[in-house]
């Protein structure tokens, strides 16, 4: 495990397994400096249990980085479970989860993630207090709010996506062109704030279902999701997978900012000096996409709705910082942001 190439000294990485439910799962605990890891539970069925490892450590590092930008008292934690979410989930598993949680003593708090609902996360919190995001009593827009962090995630990113715009352009959305890749639970609710601001969309998402609802739309248009990434727009917002920004993808990008709510999108830091170079202004993931977390926190808190929106609108405010500082030294956001984030945990700030 120390050799793995994402071990970045986690303070914790507890292995489970629980033979009666087949559960095999690990927790990373990256930095608890600023409060207890929050991060969520992820299902996938890894290749190998190297791979899971590997995915648990890096996703970990980066919640304590998300954390810190977004002012949050929480640090960097994630969980996996190896399996097929489809085919291998049970009850009995995520209970299983819930109790290897629990053991964890409050250092982790669990929330849901690729392939875990809120009804997964429901589960386990009948038996861990260590659980965030299957309840809420206000939406940061008022509406009613079941818990899942997707809508306050699509509202930040659109927040990010005009700072950037300001930033870059002195424009707001209007007559803008925005693509986006992926419509699923951030990517259509995007969407959709994006249009209310006048914005154009182009839109691609591998499972055609999800794109039917905005299909519909006179300022929708749907593209191949071969090359979502190649349109020329003024916005590209990543909101699929990782590593959408990669040695291949980045010569045929023609957009003027990459601003979307996917993880890890620059496929290796690199990527991220070279969107400098070509003078392409990109907006760190772990900040713009930073809204989930905000709204789990404040679910705990029980907070207001006005409250939550405020919270969400400071994601803007941290990117313009960023920009700035990328702007006077030349050092790419992506390293800016890290090396920010780096500074607010080692400092102990909030
Ligand atoms: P989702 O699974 O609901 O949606 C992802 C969509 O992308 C799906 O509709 C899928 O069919 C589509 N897709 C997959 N591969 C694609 C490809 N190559 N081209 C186009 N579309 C493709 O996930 P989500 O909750 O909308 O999250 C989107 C991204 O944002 C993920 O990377 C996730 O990790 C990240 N994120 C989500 C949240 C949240 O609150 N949901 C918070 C932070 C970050």
């Amino acid at each position: 495990m120390y050799s793995s190439n994402a071990f970045a000294n986690h303070e914790q990485v507890s292995i489970f397994y629980d033979e009666a439910t087949q559960t095999k799962a690990i927790i990373a605990i990256h930095d608890t400096t600023l409060g207890p890891s929050l991060g969520g539970c992820r299902m996938f069925p890894y290749g190998s249990e190297q791979d899971a490892l590997d995915d648990v450590l890096r996703l970990a590092e980066g919640m304590s980085y998300k954390a810190a930008m977004a002012n949050l008292p929480q640090g960097g934690g994630k969980s996996v479970i190896i399996g097929n979410p489809h085919q291998d989930k049970s009850t009995e598993m995520m209970l299983a989860m819930g109790k290897f949680v629990e053991s964890c003593g409050g250092r982790y708090i669990v929330a849901e993630d690729s392939g875990i609902s809120v009804s997964d996360v429901k589960t386990m919190a009948s038996v861990t207090k260590h659980a965030g995001g299957y309840s809420a009593h206000h939406r940061y827009d008022g509406a009613e709010h079941d818990g899942n962090p997707a809508p306050a995630t699509a509202y930040g990113v659109f927040v990010g996506i005009k700072a950037a715009v300001k930033y870059k352009l002195g424009t707001g959305l209007e007559g803008l062109t925005i693509a986006i890749q992926g419509a699923g639970q951030v990517g259509r609710r995007l969407a959709q704030h994006c249009i209310n601001a006048g914005a154009r969309i182009l839109i691609a998402d591998v499972y055609a279902p999800s794109l039917d609802e905005l299909a519909k739309n006179p300022n929708v248009t749907v593209c191949d999701v071969n090359d979502i990434h190649a349109q020329t727009c003024d916005v590209f917002a990543p909101c699929a997978l990782g590593g959408a920004i990669n040695r291949d993808t980045i010569k045929d990008i023609r957009t003027r900012i990459i601003a979307g709510a996917a993880n890890n999108q620059l496929a290796e830091p690199a990527i991220g000096d070279m969107l400098t170079k070509k003078g392409i202004l990109y907006a760190p993931d772990f900040v713009i996409n930073a809204g989930g977390i905000i709204d789990i926190h404040h679910q705990t808190l029980q907070s207001s709705a006005s409250a939550i929106r405020a919270h969400l609108e400071q994601i803007g405010d941290t990117l313009q910082e960023i920009f700035s500082e990328s702007a006077e030294s030349g050092i790419a956001t992506s390293d800016i942001a890290v090396n920010m984030a780096k500074y607010k945990i080692s400092s102990g700030k909030r």
